[in-house]
């Protein structure tokens, strides 16, 4: 049970979730501007109404490929930046990790999960929090009645990293390799916005 389909718009890349549910993840929705321009290099289509990216966040260990492997693809925005990956047969947003396996959680976004609306909210309850709500778009009065993460969220969200962590979640990442700690494909740096 609960093992949540993964699907890009173009149906090369699937996977699988397993054991995916509400107790052992976190939904959260990032305004922030980084998140923003991620999604609109890709066309935009997975930004909602107020510039919110709405994401999963869990362990990469519950997360497999089943096909397409080859056409997952992974970006920067700056050489710094997180890691953030995407399905290169269609422009469909995958998530985002951090750019070591050291740290094991994935953020998966909302269109690569193979689900509709409906089951998305029923399976992972309602949005814990918003963030970087500063660079949401859109109607201020709306942008201001958004729920903010609060020190609660973060706790909860650091207490089941550290207990991935200790599970050794971050040799079993998948996105990277688990004997060379290497990312399964190289990450390019978006120079001014360009590819
Ligand atoms: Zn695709
Ligand atoms: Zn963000």
């Amino acid at each position: 049970m609960n093992d949540i389909p993964l699907k890009c718009r173009c149906g090369q890349v699937s996977g699988i979730a397993t054991g995916l549910k509400q107790k052992n993840s976190n939904r959260a929705v990032c305004h922030c501007a980084d998140c923003q321009a991620f999604a609109r290099h890709l066309g935009g289509e997975a930004l909602d109404h107020l510039g919110g990216t709405d994401l999963i966040q869990f362990s990469p260990a519950r997360l497999s490929f089943s096909s397409g492997q080859d056409q997952v693809a992974c970006l920067r925005l700056t050489d710094k930046g997180l890691f953030r990956w995407y399905a290169r047969c269609c422009n469909t947003p995958i998530g985002n990790t951090m750019p070591t396996p050291a740290l094991p959680f994935v953020g998966i976004i909302h269109s690569f999960f193979d689900l509709s609306d409906d089951e998305y909210v029923i399976i992972f309850g309602p949005v814990t929090g918003h963030v970087f709500t500063k660079a949401a778009t859109g109607d201020p009065q709306e942008v201001s009645m958004l729920k903010k993460a609060g020190p609660g969220d973060w706790l909860k969200l650091v207490s089941l990293l550290l207990s991935w962590k200790m599970k050794g979640d971050s040799k079993r990442h998948a996105f990277f390799d688990s004997s060379t700690g290497k990312p399964i494909v190289t990450a390019h740096v978006l120079d001014n916005g360009q590819t």
